[in-house]
């Protein structure tokens, strides 16, 4: 039997303003909000590096990229909307050559902002403009504690560049940026030294779940924690996590007992969603595929309107029943876990988790599946998709040290080092080398 993915089961949407209130925030969140709380944009899909798990299969820059003045016009926009402040990523959102202009033009129109980056250009000149401005928040993306285990995924060199751009940003007087780490398999022993790393810097440590989008769906067998790794995340989380920050990533864990702090239900499409490089709007920033896609705000009226009148939105904020989850003791807090996990994994989106803390999703997964095809691929030409960009690429690795063995040819210059022919005190956008199309 093949198990297609199926949306949830829904009832008829109700208009938010004829919603009767129940006073608890996640139900008015469930419904949907006139405007996104959590609204990440994604400037570019350029990048210098090739993480393997990247949620956007990022790489190389698409020419119908936003231009400046539309970028501005979202801004508007948004201010209009009183989205109090945008999430921006990539690709690497600084590579874009008016970055620093969007977002000074941001916070001058009362939207702020929080960028994530590998912290190629944060140089000390750009950290001390960081240090003067309010309104921003910038993350760090590093996915190991040490460069070994954050250069397998995230290419050789990324580690040192990460920790310096977290120097300049403490010796700028940058209060709080924020270290993002993917919990992956190979990382989740190294939580205390994450933590340790955010103290170091005067940092808050983010966690995120690593999901199969994009990239993430090719190394996601090899990546995402094995059960018993959930179980210490979840006991890491419930002694530490009260300084810790993880947004909606883990709520599937209430089912291990307690719920964790932070956003506990999906939001999708009801106060999460992403705009894209090119202006498509999707459900949610690990939900590239057109099966998520509501719409364009350059071809169906703006932003405003794809958020509110999109038939998908609609659908996503309808009243929905729980399918084969609804029976387990620990719906009403798991909720089922992620609908872009399930969907990128071809298990239902009305039934459970593919890392549900039961148990089910693994007996899901051992059935038949039918795993949806990327909509899209921004990876740099070679390697190509369903060729992870790690380090001992073309054998899959049964350990960590196996894996750290260099491959022989480096598929671009850019592969080999995430600064080579790159000047990070940039005047011009993308790669210097152009050997990956950024
Ligand atoms: S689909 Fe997953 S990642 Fe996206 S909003 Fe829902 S729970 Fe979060
Ligand atoms: S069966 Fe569903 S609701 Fe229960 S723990 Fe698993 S994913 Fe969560």
């Amino acid at each position: 039997m093949t198990i297609a993915p199926e949306r949830p089961t829904t009832a008829p949407a109700v208009p938010a303003s004829r919603r009767p209130s129940t006073g608890r925030l996640v139900d008015e969140f469930e419904l949907g909000l006139d405007a996104p709380i959590c609204l990440t944009w994604e400037l570019t899909y350029a990048c210098n590096l090739e993480c393997a798990h990247c949620l956007s299969s990022s790489g190389r820059r698409d020419p119908r990229e936003l231009t400046t003045e539309q970028c501005k016009a979202v801004i508007d926009e948004l201010q209009r909307m009183q989205v109090f402040y945008v999430n921006i990523g990539g690709g690497e959102p600084t590579i874009r050559p008016d970055f620093w202009e969007l977002l000074q033009y941001a916070v001058d129109h009362q939207v702020g902002v929080k960028f994530s980056t590998n912290g190629v250009r944060l140089n000390p000149e750009r950290a001390r403009f960081l240090a003067s401005t309010d309104y921003v928040d910038v993350q760090i993306s590093l996915d190991g504690a040490t460069a070994e285990v954050n250069d397998y995924v995230r290419g050789p060199g990324s580690y040192d560049t990460a920790i310096t751009a977290l120097k300049n940003l403490q010796e700028a007087g940058f209060k709080d940026a924020k270290i993002s780490v993917v919990c992956t398999r190979q990382n989740i022993g190294q939580l205390d030294e994450f933590k340790a790393l955010a103290d170091t810097y005067g940092a808050t440590l983010r966690l995120t779940r690593l999901r199969p989008s994009g990239r993430g769906a090719d190394v996601w067998d090899e990546l995402h924690p094995l059960p018993e790794q959930q179980r210490e995340l979840y006991d890491w989380l419930m002694s530490h996590g009260e300084n810790v920050l993880t947004g909606d990533s883990f709520f599937h864990l209430a089912a291990f007992g307690e719920a964790l702090p932070g956003l506990n239900l999906c939001g999708a499409g009801r106060v999460v969603c992403l705009i894209d490089p090119i202006g498509d709007v999707y459900a949610c920033p690990f939900a590239i595929h057109d099966e998520f896609l509501a719409g364009n705000l350059l071809a169906d009226g703006g932003f405003k309107q794809v958020w509110q009148q999109s038939e998908l939105f609609q659908e996503l904020r309808s009243p929905q029943t729980g399918g084969a989850c609804s029976s387990c003791q620990f719906f009403d807090t798991c909720r089922g876990g992620c609908m872009a996990a399930k969907f990128f994994t071809g298990l239902p989106l009305d039934g459970p988790d593919p890392e549900c803390v039961q148990g089910y999703g693994e007996s899901a997964l051992a059935g038949d599946r039918s795993i949806p095809a990327a909509s899209q691929d921004h990876s740099k030409k070679n390697p190509t998709r369903n060729a992870p960009v790690m380090l001992s690429i073309g054998r899959r690795p049964d350990d960590l040290s196996s894996a750290l063995t260099p491959r022989a040819a480096p598929v671009s210059a850019c592969a080999e080092s995430p600064l080579a022919g790159f000047d990070p005190a940039e005047s011009s956008g993308g790669c210097a080398s152009g050997a990956c199309g950024c």
